[in-house]
């Protein structure tokens, strides 16, 4: 069954194809029920994706036209979905010998019941807004899991939280446009931005749901430079600048992409004048991103900017708390205490520790116990038992306290100089597994006599002074991170 691609421009489907030969009433029927096989076969959310856009033009002989708005999610649809659709469409009319995907639009003139039975082309479901990344190996480009019920609120995110919801109740509101989240790898800025396009999608309450464009700054240089290359630039622009709400994921790729990052300008301007909604992420805030152009930066630090935190201990314990709870398994909470003490680099290294654990558990049928965490782990949990050392913490300690690290070794005894000597001596024994003559080495040869009364003393004031404990605990997860 040969498909044939072509571009038509508005209004010559009409010359050739003649509706009117077909009954009309019974063809819309059975493009309904293509369209109902289609969805269930590939699911709702690849149909809201992809194919809901495609609108029935009309049939001509044993052939049955198809179209879709741009030529990207033409030949997309073609690739992935050309023999599913010419199947049922055989299926339900053995007339039908051939199917063609277009691109067009519905015109004025298409017979009202036709255009009634095609998918509306402006009910753009988020997923499926115009501007999908063109790598065709990207089918999902919202990532289910990434929503805002999924999402667990701490204090190191719970204000960028806060701005991702508002955006996605009232987008384009003045002050919260753009919203710039940046922060490092794995703490949850792709999952903010999925989720506002999941919720501006299903926006209820009589709202349309509005039309999304998401995409890595990657693919948008990969579509822009695409676009120029088959001389379409106009078409990716108008594509980009039709939706309500573009989302552009780390762009620190665009540093150094000096053309890609002029076509991005001049985009942003575009929508934020038309009222509409953007939302960037990076790695680092608009002013520290240097090697982008100042008038960018500048443009993309006035609306707002919120920055997720490492996480805390809290967090990734909330977090690992209900994955397990989503995944249905029962973790001993010592193992998940365990992980989110041990595994502090990022959310991602969190979830693929517990998504090990899940797996080893179902596969086994056994209760999860600290004894499998640390069979199953023990990789992981190596990479993350970082060596510290005394050195480390000597700096670490003198820097805080504003003392020289010198000091550390010196024989002097003024409390300002002494006591962070014995909060690093208390650290290096926490810390290190070197001996109490080891350490006592490091500090300027003194006795192991002496570092046990610091560890002791250093004990005590923990215990007594909730201050001096923060202090402490505060330069041991620095030291941890
Ligand atoms: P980033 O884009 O900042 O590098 P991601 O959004 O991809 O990070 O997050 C990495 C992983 O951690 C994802 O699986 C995400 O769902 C998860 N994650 C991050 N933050 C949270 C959170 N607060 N609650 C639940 N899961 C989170
Ligand atoms: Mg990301």
């Amino acid at each position: 069954m040969s498909l044939e691609i072509s571009s038509m421009r508005d209004g010559d489907a009409l010359s050739r194809i003649s509706p009117a030969r077909q009954d009309e009433v019974g063809l819309n029927e059975q493009w309904a029920r293509v369209r109902a096989r289609l969805q269930a076969e590939v699911g709702e959310v690849e149909y809201r994706t992809w194919l809901k856009q495609v609108a029935l033009a009309g049939v001509a002989g044993d052939e049955v036209t198809v179209i879709l708005p741009t030529r990207f999610l033409r030949d997309w649809v073609n690739k992935e979905y050309g023999e599913l659709i010419t199947a049922f469409w055989q299926a339900e009319n053995p007339a039908i010998r051939n199917v063609e995907i277009r691109t067009g639009t519905q015109t004025r003139g298409t017979a009202p019941s036709l255009a009634e039975a095609s998918a509306p082309v402006q009910a753009l479901a988020p997923a499926a807004a115009p501007a999908q990344p063109a790598r065709p190996d990207s089918a999902a480009p919202l990532d289910q899991r990434f929503t805002f019920d999924t999402f667990v609120v701490g204090k190191p995110n719970e204000f960028a939280y806060a701005c991702a919801r508002r955006v996605a109740e009232a987008p384009a509101t003045p002050g919260f446009n753009p919203l710039f989240l940046y922060g490092g790898v794995g703490l949850g800025k792709t999952h903010l931005m999925h989720a506002i396009a999941w919720e501006l999608s299903n926006r209820g309450n009589g709202r349309a749901p509005a039309s999304v464009a998401y995409m890595s700054a990657e693919k948008f240089m990969y579509r822009f430079i695409n676009a120029l290359r088959s001389q379409s630039t106009l078409e990716f622009k108008n594509e980009l600048r039709s939706v309500d709400v573009l989302m552009i994921d780390d762009l620190q790729f665009l540093i150094g992409k000096d053309n890609t990052q002029e076509e991005f300008f001049h985009t942003f301007n575009a929508l934020v004048d038309a009222g509409k909604q953007i939302v960037i992420s990076a790695d680092k805030s608009p002013s520290d991103l240097s090697g982008l152009e100042d008038r960018l930066r500048t443009r993309l630090g006035c609306g707002m900017v919120a920055d997720l935190h490492a996480t805390t201990f809290e967090l990734r314990y909330s977090i690992l708390e209900a994955k397990a709870q989503r995944a249905g398994v029962e973790v001993p909470a010592k193992v998940l205490e365990f992980l989110a003490r041990k595994i502090t680099t990022n959310n991602r290294e969190l979830e693929g520790a517990l998504n090990r654990l899940v797996a080893h558990a179902n596969l086994f049928n056994r209760p999860l116990t600290m004894e499998t965490a640390h069979e199953v782990l023990h990789d992981v949990l190596r990479a993350h038992d970082r060596k510290i050392s005394i050195q480390e913490i000597q700096k670490k300690v003198s820097e805080h306290y504003n003392i020289r690290v010198s000091e550390m070794s010196s024989a002097r005894r003024a409390r300002n100089i002494a006591r962070p000597r014995q909060i690093a001596m208390y650290l290096a024994k926490q810390l290190t597994s070197k001996s109490l003559p080891d350490i006592g080495r490091h500090f300027g040869d003194r006795d192991h006599t002496t570092v046990m009364h610091a560890v002791n003393r250093v004990t005590e004031l923990i215990a007594q002074d909730v201050a001096f404990a923060e202090d402490v605990d505060l330069l041991r997860r620095t030291l941890e991170s």
